[in-house]
């Protein structure tokens, strides 16, 4: 969707950076950074920012041939207003968008193409019955045809309430096969309410996915698997510049190490890095690193490279 970023607020007339904004195109434009082939099959509208949103994307090295663009429908969009100096406000436009008209016919096209892995995040699900309906016809298909399906809970309050989004994601798990949620997400998808962490996370990998992979923002991140080995890694220590992104760069870096078969600390230490690279740069996904660039954040604080 269109992102349009103030550094005020918006009532005073403040000056926007225009952009793209998106959970799963944050994490097509990751991969494609570190070399792998992403495509993105979401839809726009047949205006400016439809056009913006493409022309990036491609920009980025990211697979369009699969989106679509709606005649009859505008492309959604986000203002978001840095009201001071820690605190941003979201507004969004995205009710009767392209994207929120989406149906399960509309993906056909991406899906016959077949894939290695299926990204989706609850945001799509919560756009409303048709994306939901394409959600989960999605994730049948790449079950079925034995495609890696990772799911990011990636719950947002303002499109749905916690029961709605449990009702519709707890019954998609069964075709996932790695589960990424923030810990404070983890009740939405599994367990009832006086459950224990650990508990949940046992619910989890009996209900289909075969890893449960948990971001703890500056706690960093936590790996378990079926076997009933954990494994656990610190996020970086970097200075805070923006963290909007942060837990789609990390879901590009899990998949990133998955790609690239890495065991699951590895993945994680990935992941943690391009989680570290979103909040110490600013945008969404501006600031990812290119494959050279992953080892960026072990340079000495405040050095120049020359
Ligand atoms: P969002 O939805 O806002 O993108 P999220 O809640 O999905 O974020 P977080 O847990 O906040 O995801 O962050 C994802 C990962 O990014 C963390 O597991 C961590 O590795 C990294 N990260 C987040 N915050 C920080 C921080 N302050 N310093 C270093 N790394 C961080």
């Amino acid at each position: 969707m269109l992102s349009l970023q103030l550094p005020g607020p918006l009532e005073i007339g403040a000056a926007a950076r225009t952009t793209v904004a998106g959970a799963e195109s944050n994490v097509a434009v990751a991969l494609a950074r570190l070399g792998h082939r992403a495509a993105w099959a979401g839809r726009v509208g047949a205006d400016e920012p439809g056009r913006l949103v493409l022309r990036t994307l491609r920009a980025e090295g990211v697979d369009v041939s699969a989106a679509a663009t709606d005649a009859a429908a505008p492309t959604g969009a986000m203002l978001r207003e840095r009201r001071v100096a820690d605190l941003a406000r979201v507004h969004y436009w995205r009710a009767d968008s392209a994207a929120a008209r989406t149906t399960p016919e509309h993906l056909a096209p991406a899906l016959a193409e077949g894939a290695r892995i299926l990204h989706l995040t609850g945001i799509t699900a919560a756009l409303g019955p048709g994306p939901l309906a394409a959600v989960r016809a999605a994730a049948h298909h790449a079950h079925t045809h034995g495609w890696t399906v990772t799911l990011d809970v990636n719950h947002r309050a303002r499109l749905w309430d916690t029961d709605e989004a449990a009702h519709a994601l707890r019954p998609l798990l069964r075709y996932v096969d790695i589960l990424i949620a923030s810990d404070d997400e983890l009740p939405l998808v599994a367990g009832g309410p006086d459950d224990t962490e650990a508990a949940r996370v046992e619910a989890l990998l009996a209900a289909g996915p075969r890893e449960v992979v948990v971001k703890r923002g500056a706690g960093g991140a936590e790996h378990h698997g079926p076997d009933a080995v954990s494994h656990a890694v610190p996020a970086l220590d970097v200075p805070v510049r923006d963290t909007v992104g942060a837990g789609d760069a990390f879901c590009a870096g899990y998949l990133s190490g998955l790609l690239d078969t890495l065991g699951p600390e590895a993945r994680l230490a990935r992941a943690t890095a391009l989680g570290a690279f979103a909040v110490a740069s600013a945008g969404d996904w501006e600031g990812l690193p290119h494959r050279d660039e992953l080892a960026l954040l072990d340079a000495v604080p405040g050095s120049a490279i020359r």
